[in-house]
């Protein structure tokens, strides 16, 4: 159950893992293994027509479910603006090649926002380790964006995110700790642990189109 359920992982036994691109391009993958590939806002200081040479060898790459994690973060990485013209180049490709989106966003979901409205994409969006606020939950719902929630997250939100919108993660812990996530989001919302993972795991197969 549980590799059907974490919508976000750095192990490399996750079923779904997320890689930079340049790992990607190196990875001995197993089988059935699946991938979010993208630039990461904290990687964007290096040389730039390197990561995008790269970004763009992944686009068409086997096993690929979706581009990311890309985003914004103000306090880590190149600056704001450089940031941001990654994260825009990225989901544009995202959206050319029929890939679903997912974003790391540290504050500026603004910006997030702003992207959403100018490229109006057919494909999904989630942000993931999500800890905004309830204002910022009922902005994404409006659009359609989906959220993931971690190891720390606000319960006020967690209470507000849409049962079609909602994903559960474990990112860079154990795979092993999406038990606690789950029972954490379950007592969050008042529901049962059951229910969270049923929700989860369908919108998770939606989201990735498994
Ligand atoms: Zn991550």
């Amino acid at each position: 159950m549980s590799d059907s359920l974490n919508f976000h992982s750095h192990d490399a036994k996750a079923a779904i893992l997320t890689l930079n691109p340049t790992q990607y391009l190196g990875f001995q993958a197993a089988d059935s293994q699946l991938f979010t590939v993208g630039i990461h806002p904290w990687d964007t200081n290096g040389d730039q027509s390197a990561l995008l040479e790269d970004f763009s060898k992944c686009l068409r790459g086997n096993n690929i479910v979706a581009i990311g994690e890309i985003g914004v973060d103000p306090l880590r990485g190149a600056d704001i603006d450089l940031q941001y013209a990654l994260m825009q180049h990225q989901a544009k490709c995202a959206e050319e090649v029929g890939l679903p989106v997912v974003f790391h966003i540290v504050r500026r979901f603004d910006l997030l926002i702003n992207l959403h409205k100018e490229l109006n994409p057919k494909q999904a969006w989630a942000v993931h380790g999500f800890r905004g606020k309830p204002e910022v939950v009922r902005q994404l719902a409006e659009r359609g964006i989906y959220m993931s929630l971690g190891s720390n997250f606000n319960s006020e939100s967690a209470k507000a995110i849409p049962d079609h919108l909602l994903l559960v993660e474990t990112d860079d812990r154990p795979l092993e700790s999406i038990g606690e996530v789950v029972k954490a989001v379950a007592e969050a919302r008042g529901c049962s642990i059951a229910t969270i993972e049923n929700i989860c795991s369908k919108n998770l197969k939606n989201f990735y189109r498994l």
